[in-house]
């Protein structure tokens, strides 16, 4: 996947469009039956970004309810990664280094990025 936790991202669709954010977590697809994982189920969790409403009810452990903010999953297609050399929103490709790690490297300034 194009994207980490941690990574600096441009949101390009949804009420949020146009926002950039730090990915704060990654929610990674659901296992298939055949045991590969289902990319097009990834998504991510982006500071500030596809706030949602969650209507609580007080618990055992929440005594307090009420409605709170939350930020809520996007799916990955719809997160660009910005580039932390050029400072753009940027497509992602893969290198394989010559100690044969991979590295992902921005197709814009051709930079590896981590
Ligand atoms: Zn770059």
């Amino acid at each position: 996947m194009h994207i980490r936790k941690g990574d600096k991202v441009l949101v390009l669709k949804g009420k949020d469009r146009g926002k950039t954010g730090e990915v704060r977590s990654i929610v990674t697809g659901q296992v298939k039956r055949s045991g590969e994982r289902d990319s097009n189920r990834d998504r991510a969790i982006v500071a500030g970004v596809n706030i949602a409403k969650r209507h609580l009810r007080p618990g055992r452990v929440r005594t307090q309810a009420g409605i709170v903010d939350i930020e809520a999953s996007i799916h990955v297609a719809n997160l660009a990664l910005i580039c932390p050399h050029c400072n753009k929103p940027a497509r992602v490709g893969n290198q394989v280094l010559e100690d044969g790690a991979k590295s992902r490297v921005c197709r814009r300034c051709g930079d590896l990025i981590d």
